[in-house]
């Protein structure tokens, strides 16, 4: 058995916080964040409410080591591998309101069973994650992250040299139809309605033998288990085809990066330097809510360097010049 040494850092004689961090949300990039900081001898809270964004789909890729694995499993793992790490705390809980305080942060808490609590923390990371919304099609929301996909890097691969389809108009659904055409000869733009395509852009997706079907959709037909099998059109035509690739808006799972009032850019994210603070002092983000690619393995890695730089941050304000 090692020998238990005391903490090298010297925190005050009583802290004037609960936490020295508050984690919120328990997803890839709160669980990271929260083994580093574990490593750091620092007290944590983690507090994770509701379903990471991928829980529909039947297995995480292009995580190294993970390749495959299921997504309750990732994080299932992830909980289990904080266990030693004896000064994190992990709550199932959702953080309703977050305040500042002359110490840091008043955190109001509800936990699942409706219990309301309050604890402070001297800093916070906010990897709250992000809600895709789906064009309101029947057929859609039931097949997400298994005939309906957005990513071809987390799903490309298993989705290769099948009949494909594309959802969307205008620059972002060429853009989109352009790429999935590397994993698959026969892909189809459906625009449900007019296209918004330039000249240009028709005959770019020409020239990859890319259909434009300008058709309006009625519905996606597939099995039980969320396999697409056709794109049913108003007029009565069916196309059948294996999935459908589509960039659906998003939001912010949280209002809490708002309501602090955290500079939000113009595509809806939370801004944040490069070490995860964002514009309000002692609040960072890390994760899908950031600009940026959105990946699990991403995601991780945004978790640990803010959680570095939080710890860093820390250990300054603890060790005046
Ligand atoms: C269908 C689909 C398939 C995907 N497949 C892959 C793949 O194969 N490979 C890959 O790398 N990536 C994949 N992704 C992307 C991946 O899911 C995300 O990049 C990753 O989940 C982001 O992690 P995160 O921790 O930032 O957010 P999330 O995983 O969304 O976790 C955030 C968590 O915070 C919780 N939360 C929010 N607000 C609060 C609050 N106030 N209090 C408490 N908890 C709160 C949320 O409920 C959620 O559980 C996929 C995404 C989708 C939609």
């Amino acid at each position: 058995m090692p020998k238990k040494i005391a903490p090298r850092h010297a925190p005050p004689e009583k802290p004037r916080t609960d936490f020295d961090v508050l984690i919120v949300g328990a997803g890839s990039a709160g669980l990271s964040a929260a083994m580093l900081l574990g490593r750091c001898l620092r007290r944590v809270l983690v507090c994770g409410s509701g379903a990471p964004r991928n829980v529909t789909s039947p297995a995480v890729h292009a995580f190294l080591s993970r390749d495959g694995t299921k997504p309750a499993d990732l994080l299932q793992l992830g909980r289990e591998q904080l266990k030693p790490y004896t000064t994190v705390q992990l709550q199932q809980a959702c953080v309703s309101q977050i305040r500042p305080t002359d110490y840091g942060f008043q955190v109001a808490i509800e936990s699942e069973a409706g219990r309301a609590y309050s604890v402070t923390a001297r800093k916070v990371l906010l990897a709250t994650g992000v809600e895709d919304e789906l064009p309101p099609l029947p057929g859609m929301r039931e097949m997400w992250g298994r005939g309906v996909l957005h990513c071809p890097y987390c799903h490309g691969w298993e989705a290769r040299d099948t009949p494909l389809a594309v959802y969307g108009h205008g620059k972002s659904a060429t853009g989109l139809a352009l790429l999935i055409s590397r994993w698959s000869k026969d892909v189809i733009l459906v625009t449900d309605g007019p296209g918004n395509l330039t000249q240009n852009a028709r005959r770019r997706l020409r020239q990859q033998h890319i259909r434009v079907l300008e058709e309006p959709i009625s519905h996606l037909e597939g099995t039980k288990r969320g396999e697409l099998r056709h794109i049913v059109f108003k007029n009565g035509d069916k196309l059948a085809r294996h999935a459908v690739f589509l960039h659906p808006q998003q939001h912010q799972r949280s209002p809490l990066a708002q309501e602090l009032g955290c500079r939000i850019t113009g595509k809806g994210a939370v801004w944040v330097d490069k070490g995860g603070q964002t514009s309000v002092p002692g609040i960072y983000a890390a994760g899908d809510n950031t600009p940026g690619p959105q990946k699990a393995i991403i995601a991780a890695a945004d978790g640990t360097r803010a959680a570095m730089i939080i710890n860093e941050m820390m250990t300054r304000e603890e060790c005046p010049r």
